[in-house]
């Protein structure tokens, strides 16, 4: 009896708990909106492909955007497919920012579940793209690899080129979608080229005091930041990300790595290094990690131009 009554209580005051919750988190979701929703405004959908557009345009967007990115997990986003609950995201996008050139196909196979076709930004349309790898192409045939050509699309990992392509192009995709937020995103868009021109400046300085010239990354991601910086990226140690390279080529990259005397290799987080580690073991050198991502929840790395300054001084650590 009394056992009973205590139960009794107990699953009145469980389903009392169960209540307050529920009423409490009705209020609480509030907290975690952007400020644009509180004003009575929906904010822009906006998904992208990879976390540094995703950032790009949340420089741009500010309060008026809320933006997803598809690529997560630490993926390269050449190996990337999305999952199938990823095609909510793109149901109610009203902006899709990808990179292009062949690059994030996988996002754009999510485009056939939008409710209405979203505004498309392509960073690579607009400039003039380097055919992939054509830096590396000479010697890699020499090497026995195997190139496909085509458009090299990794532009992002030149802030110059995302300085005066990528954020106009954003610029005008949102205000097509919001006109009366023109002002806003202009001046955002103004503010963000001016930290974007301290960025170039910064890198200018960094990369041009450095003695070496060449490098030797794991996949061919470098080109057009080696090239607005007087860089070289002779190699790729995949020439095919996500493939592991043969041992043929292998050795022949440790034989041109030493007639360049390169003894650093850079690496990526989203690829393994272990073909980066034999051929620095080769060559009494180290491995260094570059990041062509970055991510929302990596400390240093947390937004585009964090994530250009990493890269910078890894570059200035690599090639003193
Ligand atoms: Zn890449």
């Amino acid at each position: 009896m009394v056992n009973d009554a205590h139960r009794e209580r107990n699953a009145v005051l469980s389903i009392m708990t169960i209540r307050t919750l529920i009423v409490l988190s009705s209020f609480l979701w509030v907290l975690f909106l952007p400020s644009a929703v509180l004003a009575g405004q929906a904010p822009i959908r906006v998904v992208a492909t990879i976390f540094p557009l995703t950032d790009i345009v949340r420089e741009i967007g500010g309060t008026r955007v809320y933006v997803t990115t598809l690529l997560t997990g630490g993926m390269s986003e050449h190996t990337f497919e999305p999952t199938t609950s990823q095609i909510r995201q793109m149901a109610y996008a009203s902006l899709y920012v990808r990179v292009g050139a062949q690059m994030d196909t996988w996002g754009d196979k999510l485009l056939a579940a939008a409710k209405r076709p979203p505004v498309i930004v392509t960073a690579t349309s607009g400039i003039p793209l380097l055919s992939v790898h054509q830096q590396e192409l000479e010697w890699n045939h020499r090497a026995g690899g195997h190139q496909h050509e085509g458009d090299d699309p990794h532009v992002w990992l030149d802030p110059v080129l995302v300085r005066d392509h990528v954020v106009p192009a954003v610029v005008d995709a949102l205000i097509r979608i919001s006109p009366k937020d023109a002002p806003y995103f202009r001046a955002n868009g103004g503010k963000y080229i001016l930290a974007l021109s301290r960025l170039d400046q910064d890198m200018r300085t960094g990369i041009g005091s450095l003695s070496k010239k060449d490098f030797i990354a794991l996949h061919g991601a470098w080109h057009y930041l080696a090239k607005r910086y007087g860089l070289r990226q002779i190699a790729a140690v995949e020439p095919f990300p996500g493939k592991e390279p043969s041992a043929k080529y292998l050795a022949a990259l440790v034989s041109l790595a030493r007639k360049k005397r390169v003894t650093t290799i850079f690496a990526e987080p989203q690829l393994s290094a272990k073909a980066a580690e034999v051929i620095a073991r080769e060559l009494k050198g180290r491995v260094l990690l570059l990041d062509p991502l970055g991510g929302e929840m990596i400390r240093e790395r947390n937004g585009y131009i964090p994530l250009m300054r990493y890269n910078l001084s890894i570059i200035a650590r690599g090639m003193k």
